[in-house]
């Protein structure tokens, strides 16, 4: 039998040592979070299937073809303006699904729950998981309740797989961009991660910031159903839409040329943003998403996003070219133009 020599300085043949540890930026869904995935879980954990990094994986069962995702909700505080971690754990879940093209079908719910969990709590939660179950069309198949001690979690934590039926062909996948193609976001960025904030903050605005967290079924589903060429998609989550723009432009081997003056940020995310001198471009949504389509079917998509979600700004914010392939360039309000580059750091930690 052949002998597995461990270098120094390496574990299970990873470069990894000793003395490093995680850190909170190893979740903020940005530069060291990709590194990780990339460096420790693709190598010990990757497949073909689970390689492509895509929201949710697809694979065929008979002749039908299927999408499941897997995740953990974490967010702190447990309630905030505009939903709970029970509502964000089922959209969080499903818009992963969507956008692969997929109609979500059942979800699984795990609870980890911390001693001294008040039980009101609990089932204010669990209430607003079942109506976002319900208002996303998908059923509770599988259930599971853990208890740690006091301090081993924090209040509350759940884990959800998600399971989807994709009727469409070619599924959309972040490999998919071509050069010429358009970006469009669904509406204005940023609202979550504000919202979280100022919940955290206790910022006293004089209009709270509610979260955009949302199932997008309904969009998506009308956009398939349209048979709308869209080529990715992407809900704009951990990260913001800087490091989804760069996961999607490095997927698929293009560059993104993008607009600041066409991105839609509300007021009052702008507004707060610059007092905690954060840049909406990194701030997570959990309800928007972007889409990339083909040139010609642009506008059809953004007033077909326009007519279902009624309010939500859509916007073409720039385009797919092929030249700085792997990296996003953005032009400022002022002319200028500079790499839009992925989070790094942890600007926002346990946003969702
Ligand atoms: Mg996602």
């Amino acid at each position: 039998m052949k002998e597995e020599k461990q270098e120094p300085g390496t574990v299970c043949g990873l470069p990894i040592a000793s003395s490093d540890i995680i850190r909170l930026a190893h979740g903020s869904g940005g530069k060291m979070t990709s590194s990780l995935i990339e460096s420790l879980f693709v190598p010990l954990l990757g497949n073909e299937q689970l390689n492509k990094l895509d929201d949710a994986t697809d694979f065929m069962l008979g002749s039908t073809r299927f999408a499941i995702s897997t995740d953990s909700y974490v967010v702190s505080p447990i309630f905030f303006p505009g939903g709970n971690i029970g509502s964000l754990a089922v959209h969080g879940t499903v818009n992963d699904l969507c956008m692969r093209g997929a109609k979500p079908l059942f979800i699984t719910a795990s609870f980890i729950l911390e001693e001294g969990l008040p039980l009101q709590m609990l089932a204010e939660i669990t209430r607003s998981f079942s109506q976002a179950c319900k208002d996303s069309n998908v059923k509770i198949l599988a259930a599971d309740t853990k208890v740690v001690g006091k301090g081993a979690a924090d209040n509350i934590f759940i884990n959800t797989t998600g399971f989807g039926q994709i009727d469409v062909e070619p599924a959309p996948s972040c490999q998919s961009a071509i050069p010429g193609d358009l970006i469009i976001v669904s509406g204005d960025i940023g609202r979550h991660g504000m919202a979280i904030m100022s919940a955290r903050e206790s910022l006293n605005l004089e209009t709270e910031i509610l979260s955009d967290s949302a199932p997008l079924h309904k969009i998506v589903q009308a956009l398939m159903e349209d048979a709308m060429p869209i080529h990715c998609m992407r809900d704009i989550t951990r990260g913001g839409l800087a490091t989804v723009l760069n996961e999607l432009a490095k997927s698929s081997n293009v560059g993104m040329y993008i607009y600041e003056h066409d991105i839609p940020v509300h007021p009052q995310v702008e507004a707060v943003c610059e007092l905690l001198g954060l840049d909406p471009l990194y701030v997570a949504c959990e309800g928007r998403f972007v889409s990339i389509v083909s040139a010609e079917a642009a506008e059809s998509v953004v007033s077909r996003i326009r007519q279902i979600e009624n309010g939500s700004n859509p916007s073409i914010i720039g385009e797919v070219r092929s030249e700085h392939s792997g990296a996003v360039i953005v032009e400022t309000r002022i002319g200028g133009k500079r790499i839009l580059d992925k989070l790094s750091g942890e600007q926002l930690p346990r946003i969702c």
